[in-house]
């Protein structure tokens, strides 16, 4: 069965198709700068190499119906008809979904409420849906959420913040989380990986790329995570600063004659990585410069290091001191070696050891804890996209 698996941005529609359940890819792309005057996309199809087209995306159904196209052309499907399933990530969830759901008019209806919490992401995700439904139609859409997995096991005393209650009943004010679809992924690949079932794990999963987040998971449930109403809050990121005194929003608004609105865009936009060292938001950047002795790019990653093993510390304390793994993954967590080695280093007071010349791989999973560390360490690269697939088949089978 050939099931698709959706990312649309406002301006980008990633997708993968699998054959499921083998969870065999037989392609994969990006179609971007779709509403600009040229876009363009790359489709990989199983054991061939990436190719690149320029083209017009006025819009994400053109994106669609090229993509569908483009399938037929390569024979990576013989007919539409073949395609059983189409599994969407949505970023924002809200209270109402601790699980994916069925696209019909009652979850478009949630999701479009949504958009106030998720403005950029929760519209493209609609667009990419109707867009489907124009090209596939009777096809079976599913919505996958970045926050269900955190919403189903957050208790209330990790997702309230200490506002006004009012805020929280009349306007949903409180933590959500996102990348909880790797989180999920990972405490489960984790689990299998160490040879146990997840209900009997706790782990400390760490999704650091451009954006990133952290999970206290106990027996597969989530019991907190860093990113909060929305991806701003928790550690800082290649452009977000992660969680500052909110002072700083009306003090910065009065000095520099700015809106709230603006400051805030500066805080998720101009900030992390990209603010701090003045000169990137990329790790890879900023690992070179340090490599060349550049002391802000150093400061940059032990700031981060820091409110990383903040994070850490917090939920060993919440898991009952009772941790079995730490896992990295996401573009820097499954790439970095040095940014493992940092975090690792600081963890020793909790008994975590790491063996350097094991952790000095990347792009694939292993333990490159030592045998004597009370908890092990494991680099696992994530798919959000199997996940996606997953329920995409769950659920339109049922
Ligand atoms: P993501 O958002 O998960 O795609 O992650 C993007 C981040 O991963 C960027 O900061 C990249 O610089 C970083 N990254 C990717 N490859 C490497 C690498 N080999 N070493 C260090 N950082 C990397």
């Amino acid at each position: 069965m050939k099931i698709m698996s959706i990312n649309c941005g406002s301006s980008s529609l990633k997708f993968k198709l699998f054959e499921m359940p083998e969870e065999k890819v037989l392609a994969e792309g990006i179609f971007e700068r779709i509403g600009m005057e040229m876009g363009d996309y790359k489709i990989s199809q199983f054991g061939s190499k990436k190719d690149y087209t320029e083209v017009a995306l006025p819009d994400h159904s053109v994106a669609v119906e090229l993509l569908l196209n483009e399938l037929l052309k390569r024979g990576i499907v013989n007919s539409l008809e073949e395609i059983k399933g189409v599994g969407h990530r949505v970023v924002q969830g809200g209270k109402y979904f601790t699980e994916s759901a069925l696209v019909d008019e009652w979850s478009k209806g949630k999701v479009r409420e949504l958009i106030d919490l998720a403005p950029l992401h929760n519209k493209a995700h609609l667009i990419g849906v109707e867009a489907f439904e124009k090209h596939l139609p009777g096809v079976k859409q599913i919505f996958v959420f970045d926050t269900s997995f955190h919403n189903r096991g957050m208790k209330e005393e990790a997702f309230m913040y200490a506002v006004p209650w009012r805020w929280y009943t009349e306007y949903g004010i409180r933590k959500y989380g996102a990348h909880g679809t790797s989180h999920e992924y990972l405490s489960k690949e984790c689990a299998r990986l160490m040879g146990k079932d997840v209900k009997d794990v706790n782990i400390i999963t760490c999704h650091i790329g451009n954006g990133a987040s952290l999970a206290a998971i106990e027996g597969g449930v989530c019991k907190d995570t860093s990113m909060g109403l929305t991806p701003l809050e928790g550690v800082p990121m290649g452009t977000r600063t992660g969680n500052i005194d909110p002072t700083v929003v009306s003090y910065i608004a009065e000095k520099e004659g700015k809106d709230a609105k603006t400051v805030v865009n500066e805080l998720n936009k101009k900030s992390g990585y990209l603010g701090l060292s003045e000169y990137s938001s990329d790790a890879r950047d900023l690992e070179e410069k340090e490599e060349q002795g550049d002391e802000r790019a150093k400061l940059v990653f032990n700031v981060q290091a820091k409110r990383v093993v903040d994070y850490i510390a917090s939920y060993w304390m919440y898991l009952g001191g009772k941790v079995d793994a730490i896992v990295f993954s996401a573009g820097i967590g499954e790439n970095s070696p040095q940014f493992r080695e940092r975090i690792c280093a600081r963890l020793f007071p909790i008994g975590v050891k790491i063996d350097k010349e094991v952790n000095n791989q990347r792009g694939k999973a292993f333990k490159f804890s030592t045998a004597d560390s009370k908890i092990e360490c494991w680099c696992i690269p994530t798919d959000e996209e199997v996940v996606i697939a997953r329920d995409t088949v769950r659920l339109t089978q049922k």
